[in-house]
């Protein structure tokens, strides 16, 4: 039985990133920059201004003040998207509004609210205070110099990247392209939910859990027909799944069971099982596996199980395969308000809740097939063998839901 940290290295030294992708901007949020990209252009492009109000010398009101304001000759007006082709000189202002270019020969902006118009000369302008040379002017290259770089090779796109991108002028970005990820669901008792249930039936739940994660972390999943619990039926699957998808997360028939098929159809089809069973709980017989350039993530059935060890060793893996630099999920700190017990002798991974304050509590029943505290959970505590942590205890969460 593999140790958490031994199986995710041997996971993720099989996994290698996928070719790149060119894609639209508008649609770079949530993808891996595949390279480091830099600014084609200064950012501001051009020195403009921070307000509504006047292009001066600074010089000009060196000794303005509210009881001697200073006049200027008003020479002009630039909009928002204007250029003007003279120069201030001294003596001078131009009108001005927020983005205006600064005109040549000014190195000040003075704010409408510190101006007024002359009553009687409407070319005359009284500011009743002095500017400091370049207040209220954005300068060109302040906030990026061109050739400066914007995303790092690896980093997941993020709306604030995307405007940074847009203002640079660039159009598209050269991504990782998103794992293809087959998601089977095996089990004779498993049922298609919206129709009654019969006898001895349960609805399937992990598929659509597992697509959501997928789907989070950038892949895109593809649905199969639920498995039922034969040899024949498993390997039929597995063996499409292999074909048409990058990797292949299949969840139960991983156990020592003799309806579980799952690790017998991937051998039977030239997979190598690269490891089985990992001493964490829950998920234990969590199984990985090769076949040529595809994977098989084997989680056990048992939902809880199967969002556990997908965290833990699947969603990584996805993650590296969009050539992330950021494997794995923030690990947030907390403080426990009731205490957390591991009478196991394997690391248990308890499901708990934890509040914007960091105060951490358990969610509910820790069965590995209790749903309700799955949905009340947004994180997990590795909480050690024989262990019992008690209320205030400092704790580390891995949150899922993120
Ligand atoms: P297994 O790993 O196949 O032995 O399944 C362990 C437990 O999880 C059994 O109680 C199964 O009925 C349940 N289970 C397996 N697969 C699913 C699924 N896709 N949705 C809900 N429960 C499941
Ligand atoms: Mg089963």
């Amino acid at each position: 039985m593999l140790e958490l940290e031994a199986a995710l290295n041997q996971i993720l030294s099989a996994v290698q990133p996928l070719e790149h992708e060119i894609v639209a901007l508008a649609g770079a949020a949530g993808r891996i920059a595949a390279e480091p990209v830099m600014s084609p252009i200064d950012l501001p492009a051009f020195d403009n201004s921070a307000m509504d109000g006047y292009a001066v010398r600074a010089a000009d009101l060196t000794n303005a003040c509210a009881d001697r304001p200073v006049a200027l000759r008003l020479t002009g007006k630039i909009a928002a998207g204007e250029v003007l082709s003279g120069e201030v000189e001294d003596g001078t202002c131009v009108r001005l509004f927020t983005g205006s270019p600064l005109p040549t020969g000014a190195d000040g902006v003075v704010m409408q609210e510190d101006t007024r118009p002359d009553q009687e000369h409407p070319d005359r302008i009284w500011f009743s205070g002095a500017v400091t040379p370049w207040e209220n002017v954005r300068l060109r290259g302040e906030d990026v110099k061109g050739g400066a770089k914007l995303v790092e090779a690896g980093a997941r796109i993020g709306a604030g990247h995307v405007a940074l991108l847009a203002a640079a002028g660039v159009r598209d970005v050269k991504v990782g392209r998103k794992p293809r990820v087959a998601v089977l669901a095996t089990g004779s008792e498993l049922f298609e939910n919206g129709r009654p249930l019969p006898p001895g039936k349960i609805y399937e739940s992990n598929r659509v859990m597992l697509a959501t994660l997928l789907m989070r972390v950038g892949a895109v999943p593809e649905i199969f027909p639920l498995v039922s619990d034969t040899l024949e039926a498993t390997r039929f699957n597995l063996e499409k799944a292999l074909t048409e998808c990058d990797a292949v997360i299949t969840s139960g028939g991983v156990s020592v069971g003799e309806y579980d098929f799952v690790k017998a159809a991937f051998e039977d089809l030239g997979g190598t099982i690269a490891f089985w069973k990992i001493s964490i709980r829950p998920g234990k017989p969590f199984v990985f596996g090769r076949a040529g350039g595809r994977f098989l993530f084997g989680l056990p059935g048992n939902p809880v199980s199967a969002l556990v060890t997908f965290l833990l060793l699947a969603r990584p893996a996805l993650a590296r395969m969009q050539g992330a630099t950021e494997l794995e999920l923030p690990k947030l700190p907390g403080l426990l308000t009731q205490p957390l017990a591991n009478t196991g002798d394997r690391r248990h991974f308890m499901r708990v809740a934890v509040d914007e304050s960091g105060r951490v509590r358990p969610a509910g029943t820790q069965a590995s097939h209790i749903l309700s505290s799955l949905a009340d959970a947004n994180g997990l505590v590795d909480v050690p063998p024989a262990t019992v942590m008690s209320a205030g205890t400092s704790v580390s969460v891995l949150r899922w839901e993120w």
